[in-house]
C-alpha cells in the first residue's frame, strides 16, 4: 500500500512528475496491501504452469509435418491422457504446496526488504537484478541438484521429477513436495541478497518458471529468442539430463551451461553431441553417395 493519498501527494514527495509507468502503478497498487500484491505470484504461477507449456505440448500431440526434426527425443511421445495426468499432478502440487508456500513466505519477503512503493526501478536496475538472481539461482541450484542425485536424495525425493525421461513443458514443476521446498531456496536467495521492487520479484518468479518450462519442452527450436542468451542451456542441455535419468552425472545446472563445464559434469553430454553430429554427417554423405538425396553437401 502506498503512503500517498493522491498522485499529487506522490509527486510532491518525489519532487517530480510521475512517469506513465509510475502513474499506472499508483492507480493499481495505492489501495492494495503489500501482502495482496505479493500473492499475485500465485495467480501468475497458475497461469504460467497452465498456458506456457501449451504450444510445445500441442506440437508433440498434433505432430504437424516439419516439426518432428526439432523434437529432441523424437521416438518418445506422450498420449493426451498422459499429458493431462502430468498437468493434473502438477496442479495438485500447486494448490497443496506451491500456493501455501507463497502465502507463508510473505514475512521473509518483508524482512529482506522487497518494496512496493515509488519510485519504480529503472529498466537497467530491473535487468541487472534479474541477471544476478539468475546467476545465484543457477549456481545454488547446481549444487543442490547434484546432492539430489546422491543415492538417498534420488530415491527419496528426486526420482519423482525424473519419471519423465523425455520431458514436456508441464513436467517442469513436476516434483516431490520436498524438492519444491528445497529448490525454492535458490530462487529466494537472489532477492534476499539483492532486494528489489515487487515488480522485479514478479518478473523473476515468472521468468524463472518460463525458463524451466522451456528447458523441459522437449523441443530445440532454432528460432527461440533464448538462443541469443550467452551460456543458456535450453531444452537440449536439460533434456539430456532426463534422458540419462537416475544414473545421470551430467548437466545439473538449471539455466546456464558454465557450471557443468567448470566442474566437468557435461562430458557425457558433449560426447553424445559429437557422436550425433558425426552420425548425421555420415548419413548425409551416404545419402549423397547413393544418389538418394538432392541435398548439396556445401549447403549443410
Ligand atoms: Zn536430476
Ligand atoms: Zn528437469
Amino acid at each position: 500500500m502506498l503512503p500517498y493519498r493522491t498522485i499529487a501527494d506522490a509527486e510532491a514527495a518525489l519532487g517530480r512528475s510521475l512517469t506513465s509507468a509510475e502513474a499506472l502503478w499508483f492507480d493499481y497498487s495505492a489501495a492494495k496491501s503489500d501482502y495482496f500484491l505479493y500473492c499475485h505470484n500465485i495467480l501468475f504461477l497458475c497461469l504460467i504452469f497452465s498456458l506456457v507449456p501449451l504450444p510445445t505440448v500441442l506440437l508433440q500431440l498434433a505432430r504437424p509435418s516439419g516439426f518432428d526434426r526439432f523434437k529432441i527425443q523424437p521416438k518418445v511421445r506422450l498420449s493426451s491422457s498422459e499429458v493431462f495426468k502430468c498437468y493434473k499432478d502438477v496442479m495438485k502440487m500447486f494448490f497443496l504446496v506451491v500456493s501455501p508456500l507463497q502465502l507463508a513466505s510473505y514475512p521473509t519477503v518483508k524482512m529482506v526488504g522487497i518494496r512496493t512503493g515509488l519510485p519504480l526501478p529503472s529498466f537497467w536496475e530491473i535487468l541487472a537484478q534479474l541477471l544476478i538472481y539468475f546467476m545465484i539461482e543457477d549456481y545454488t541450484n547446481y549444487w543442490l541438484h547434484r546432492w539430489l542425485h546422491c543415492k538417498w536424495g534420488y530415491e527419496k525425493i528426486h526420482r519423482v521429477h525424473h519419471e519423465y525421461t523425455a520431458p514436456i513443458g508441464f513436467a517442469a514443476p513436476y516434483a516431490h513436495w520436498a524438492e519444491i521446498l528445497i529448490l525454492g531456496i535458490p530462487s529466494f536467495l537472489g532477492p534476499a541478497f539483492v532486494p528489489g521492487h515487487m515488480i522485479t520479484l514478479w518478473l523473476w518468479i515468472a521468468l524463472r518458471q518460463i525458463e524451466a518450462i522451456d528447458t523441459h519442452s522437449g523441443y530445440d527450436l532454432p528460432w527461440s529468442p533464448a538462443k541469443y542468451i550467452p551460456f543458456y542451456g535450453g531444452a537440449d542441455h536439460h533434456d539430456y539430463h532426463h534422458y540419462v535419468g537416475g544414473l545421470s552425472h551430467s548437466n545439473f545446472a538449471s539455466v546456464f551451461t558454465y557450471c557443468d563445464f567448470i566442474y566437468g559434469t557435461d562430458k557425457g553430454y558433449r560426447y553424445q553431441k559429437k557422436l550425433l553430429e558425426k552420425m548425421k554427417a555420415d548419413q548425409i554423405k551416404e545419402e549423397w553417395r547413393s544418389g538418394d538425396s538432392t541435398r548439396d553437401l556445401k549447403d549443410d
